[in-house]
This record gives structure tokens, C-alpha cells and sequence, in this order.
């Protein structure tokens, strides 16, 4: 069954990993999947880097995913990706046995005002694999809660998002989101536009000061509340969390005291998020398996498994 259908009946549980950069990351990656599995996961994702420069890797990780026992959805960008090589690729993770995929644009190269490919946007590379592979593809697209950073507004991103549906995507994965308002908003105001894809919400657990900061403010511009901010401020790591000497005489404690009110504060948004009735929860794994299990036991979500 298509994971679009099986999150109308029920919420999933699903993980994202990346590939490691690494080759002592990539062995150990089976063992990270493995204490994965135990939650059953619905589907286990892989990011794509942009312009295609980790492909190799990206697929061996959809093939552990696969012997693992669970469904691998590959990410997939237009950068730098030229129609012909696109196909080329798509047909490989067919042969590979991957059908699932999240269709997007990717961000623009620094430096490079356009995609440096054949397409513009995601929308453009949903119509071609529909085109193309008629319904071998189940196909994911991202949406933005709180508009994508480049949107004319958050009205023309709703209206790319519908065109995403009516080009022949099955459901959205979001982009970061902590303001709840904010998220809620969204969720009605897709409905209203006649955008019907189930919701399957993306959360990155808190557990870094410097990573949680780049997320939101490197390329999202996400909103975070006073109290993620306290969060950081109260445990923050001088002269800033970024440098790789700091002087603070508490950077161990301050880490372990972030990290453990970044867990609760974790726990807190997934439950809110199931209270707005969202059709899957997409847990941004870090290919970090003891502190996800942590949020998972801690959370409840083991029920929903
Ligand atoms: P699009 O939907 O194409 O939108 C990009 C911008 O263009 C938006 O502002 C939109 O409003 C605007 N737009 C779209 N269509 C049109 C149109 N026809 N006319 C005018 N404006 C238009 N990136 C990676 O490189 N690798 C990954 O693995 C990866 N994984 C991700 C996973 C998730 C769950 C999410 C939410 C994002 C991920 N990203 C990843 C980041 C993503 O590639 C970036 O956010 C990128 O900048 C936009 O991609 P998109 O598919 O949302 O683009």
C-alpha cells in the first residue's frame, strides 16, 4: 500500500538519515538502522546532496534501508541535474528497487542564481517523473509552514504547494517548524486552497546548540519561541557555540543541560502536533539512534507502532 494511503487510516512513524561522510560512518550506519527498526518504522528516508555529489552513498544507504526490512523514500534535487540525468537516475533506483521519493528543488547553488539544471522548481520535476513513470513513483514534495525563504509570500508557496498536488504528488513532507500558531494557520489554509495530501511533519530533535541555530537560520529563517530561546540562552557556550576552542569553564555541563531540556522541549512539540491532527511524524534522525530512542520512548510515540 502507498504510504499516502496507509496515513489516512493511521499516523506514521517514520526516520530521515543522511548519508556519512565518511567510510567508518557508513559502516556503522546498518547498526544506527537497526536500533531504528525496532520502532517499525513506515518508511526510512535519505537526504540527497545538491547537485548530486553524494549519489554513490545515498543509494547504498536506500539499500540498507531496504535489507533492514522498511520502505527507503530517496530525497532528490533538480540542481545542477540535467533531464537526461535525472532519468538515468530515476531508472537506477527503480532497478534498485526504490519507488518512493521526496521531488525537490533544492537550494541554489551559493553564488549561482538558478539551478544550474534543466528544471526551475519542484513542481517542474513532479510533472516529468508523473510524465515519465506514470505511477511507479510514490512521490513526496516539501511544504513550508512558515513560507519557503524565497516565496513571493506565504500565499504564492500555498499555491505552489497545490500545484505540486495537482502535477500528481501523494503527500508533503514540512520543512522546520516551531511555531505552533504559525503551523496550525498553514494547516487550515491548505485545506481552504483544496490541498487534501496527508501532513507528514517534520521535527528535528534539539539536541545541539550550534546545529539547532544553523538549522533555523542558515537557509529557513524559522521563527523560534521564547522558550526554545531561553533554552539557548540559559546554556550558552561563550564566546558562542560555533567556535572550536571555547573559554567557557561549563561547555561539557552546558551541553548536556541544552540537550536534556532540548529533548523535553522535543517531546513537547511532537504532542502538539498530534493534537493538530497531522498524518505522520518524520523524526530528522541525526543518524543519532540513542538519543531518537530516548525521544520516542519518552514521548509516547512507541504507540503509534
Ligand atoms: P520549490 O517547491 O520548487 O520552491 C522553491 C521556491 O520557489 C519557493 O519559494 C517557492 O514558493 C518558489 N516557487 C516554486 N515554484 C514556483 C513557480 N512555478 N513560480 C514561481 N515561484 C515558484 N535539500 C537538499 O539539497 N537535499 C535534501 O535531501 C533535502 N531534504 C529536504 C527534506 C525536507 C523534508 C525539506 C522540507 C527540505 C529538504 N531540502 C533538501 C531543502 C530543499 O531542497 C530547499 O528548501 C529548497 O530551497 C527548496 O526546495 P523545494 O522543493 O521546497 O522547492
Amino acid at each position: 500500500m502507498k504510504l499516502s494511503e496507509e496515513m489516512k487510516n493511521k499516523t506514521l512513524l517514520s526516520f530521515e538519515l543522511f548519508p556519512p561522510k565518511t567510510e567508518k560512518g557508513l559502516q556503522n550506519l546498518p547498526g544506527t538502522i537497526d536500533h531504528l527498526m525496532k520502532y517499525n518504522p513506515s518508511y526510512i528516508s535519505c537526504t540527497y546532496g545538491a547537485g548530486g555529489g553524494n549519489v554513490g552513498a545515498n543509494r547504498e544507504v536506500c539499500q540498507m534501508i531496504k535489507n533492514a526490512g522498511t520502505t527507503p523514500v530517496t530525497h532528490f534535487t533538480v540542481i545542477k541535474n540535467t533531464k537526461e540525468g535525472i532519468k538515468e537516475q530515476l531508472d537506477q533506483y527503480l532497478a534498485d528497487g526504490v519507488d518512493h521519493m521526496l521531488a525537490l528543488r533544492g537550494d541554489i547553488p551559493l553564488g549561482e542564481t538558478t539551478t544550474c539544471g534543466d528544471f526551475d522548481y519542484a513542481t517542474d520535476l513532479v510533472k516529468f517523473v508523473r510524465d515519465t513513470y506514470g505511477d511507479k513513483f510514490e512521490i513526496a514534495v516539501a511544504g513550508s509552514p512558515e513560507g519557503h525563504i524565497s516565496c513571493r509570500s506565504l500565499e504564492s508557496d500555498i499555491a505552489v504547494l497545490k500545484q505540486k498536488q495537482d502535477n500528481g504528488a501523494d503527500y508533503i513532507m514540512t520543512q522546520l517548524c516551531w511555531d505552533m500558531e504559525q503551523f496550525k494557520y498553514w494547516l487550515d489554509a491548505i485545506r481552504c486552497a483544496g490541498i487534501t495530501m496527508p501532513v507528514d511533519v517534520g521535527i528535528m530533535p534539539i539536541l545541539d546548540q550550534a546545529a539547532t541555530i544553523n538549522m533555523a537560520l542558515s537557509r529557513n529563517a524559522c521563527v523560534m519561541p521564547r522558550e526554545l530561546c531561553e533554552i539557548i540562552s540559559k546554556n550558552w557556550i561563550f564566546p558562542n557555540p560555533f567556535v572550536q576552542d571555547p573559554f567557557d569553564a561549563d561547555v561539557e555541563g552546558k551541553k548536556a543541560r541544552f540537550k536534556e531540556a532540548g529533548i523535553e522541549y522535543t517531546i513537547r512539540q511532537i504532542d502538539e502536533y498530534r493534537a493538530c491532527g497531522i498524518d505522520g511524524i518524520h523524526l530528522y534522525a541525526l543518524n543519532k539512534w540513542k538519543d531518537v530512542s530516548e525521544i520516542i520512548d519518552r514521548s509516547g510515540l512507541r504507540t503509534l507502532v
